[in-house]
């Protein structure tokens, strides 16, 4: 079929897969490289009988342009890849042309993989704490521990830059366990001069949750040799998470509540928010997703949803944290609506360890 669209000329293989690449040879034609890809799109998207079945299938095309993108066979079918990339990720069934930007997004992401292959070993991880605050009385006794990348080029870098790539290549299963033990040695340390009931939560990745590769049984352990009780650390984890019917999922949040750690679901009401969930699995905190605490407002709909989360969650024996407050209004809507924590740029930014020594000194107890 692909054949069919093309003239004699023109060269059609399969490259391995369900790979395939056609090279137009002749000028006019690549005019029309808009019009041969729709083509090629509607005969591929007619339905294909093979013997008593019929199998539809869809196709993503991506279109580099020589010598324009590039003068090389290696570099252009590299080219032709991440343009297939691009047309799959918009949708599927649909094409799209190499661009330099794409190139460029590609090389900056192998470059951050490489540095980040070393990050950890360099030492240039750093955990920031953001207090999580109690609204009726002002009492910080929790905060959360937010990865930094201090690299040495680009300097801090966000967790949403490095997160997903450190996902991707398995690397977030090191760096998980570091954040871990730090956490854990943090909370020892403010249990011990600050509050005996301090509480930092740190945040899990799926990734972490599956496979071999996981460590995380490894931690109540780890935190008997620390000598700190499991109440000290609470873990954050997401919806999807639960939502998967994997047994190993399960296993790993039993050992934790085993071991006294608590469990708080993160950024809840932006995933799929399938609540008999919150009651297979014992959760101990939900935590009201930015996005409704932005659009706070008496008589909004992030209102009633808010409300209706926190009387849902105290009468399943939850306690409740609003992510992202940052205006007093905010703070006001939500104390009064029951919530019984809020953390957000209001009380502070995640700052570094003796920076939230100073905001624990400011804070009567
Ligand atoms: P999250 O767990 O939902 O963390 C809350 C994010 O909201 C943090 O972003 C925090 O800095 C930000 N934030 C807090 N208060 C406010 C506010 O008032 N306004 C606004 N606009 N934002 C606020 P951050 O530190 O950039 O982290 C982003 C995400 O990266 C986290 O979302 C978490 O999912 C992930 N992450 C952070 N550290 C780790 C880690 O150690 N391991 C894993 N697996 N993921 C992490
Ligand atoms: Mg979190
Ligand atoms: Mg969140």
């Amino acid at each position: 079929r692909i054949g069919a669209c093309v003239r004699e000329s023109a060269t059609v293989a399969r490259l391995g897969g369900d790979d395939f690449i056609v090279i137009l040879a002749e000028p006019d034609e690549v005019g029309r490289a808009d019009a041969l890809t729709q083509n090629i799109l509607r005969e591929l998207a007619e339905p294909f009988r093979l013997e008593s079945e019929v199998i539809y299938l869809s196709a993503s095309i991506g279109i580099t342009l020589y010598p324009h993108d590039a003068a090389g066979m290696e570099e252009l079918i590299k080219n032709a890849e991440q343009a297939m990339y691009a047309a799959k990720n918009a949708g599927r069934n649909r094409f799209s042309y190499f661009t330099q930007s794409m190139q460029q997004a590609a090389q900056t992401r192998l470059r951050l993989v490489n540095d980040l292959r070393s990050a950890l070993a360099g030492g240039q991880f750093r955990v920031y704490y953001q207090p999580i605050v109690e609204l009726a009385a002002g009492r910080i006794h929790k905060a959360e521990a937010l990865i930094r990348w201090q690299h040495p080029a680009r300097g801090l870098i966000n967790p949403a830059e490095f997160i997903s790539l450190a996902e991707e290549t398995g690397l977030i299963t090191g760096i998980g366990d570091w954040v871990f033990r730090e956490a854990a040695h943090q909370a020892k340390q403010w249990r011990a001069s600050h509050d005996p009931e301090f509480q930092i939560s740190v945040n899990e990745s799926p990734v972490q949750f599956y496979g071999d590769g996981s460590t995380c049984q490894t931690w109540p352990a780890y935190l008997r040799e620390l000598g700190l009780p499991g109440q000290g650390l609470v873990i954050e984890i997401t919806e999807g998470l639960l939502l998967e019917a994997n047994p190993g999922v399960r296993d790993k949040l039993l050992l934790f509540r085993d071991a006294g750690i608590q469990i708080s679901l993160d950024d809840f009401g932006t995933g799929y928010s399938s609540l008999s969930y919150l009651q297979k699995f014992d959760i101990d905190y939900l935590k009201i997703d930015q996005s409704f605490t932005r659009n706070l407002e008496p008589g909004s709909s992030s209102m009633a949803l808010s409300e209706a989360i926190i009387m849902m969650a105290h009468s399943l024996g939850m306690k409740v944290i609003a992510e992202g407050v940052e205006t007093e209004a905010q703070r006001a809507l939500l104390a009064a609506a029951g919530c019984d924590y809020g953390q957000g740029y209001l009380f502070s930014r995640p700052v570094p360890a003796e920076k939230f020594e100073e905001l624990l000194k400011g804070v009567s107890t």
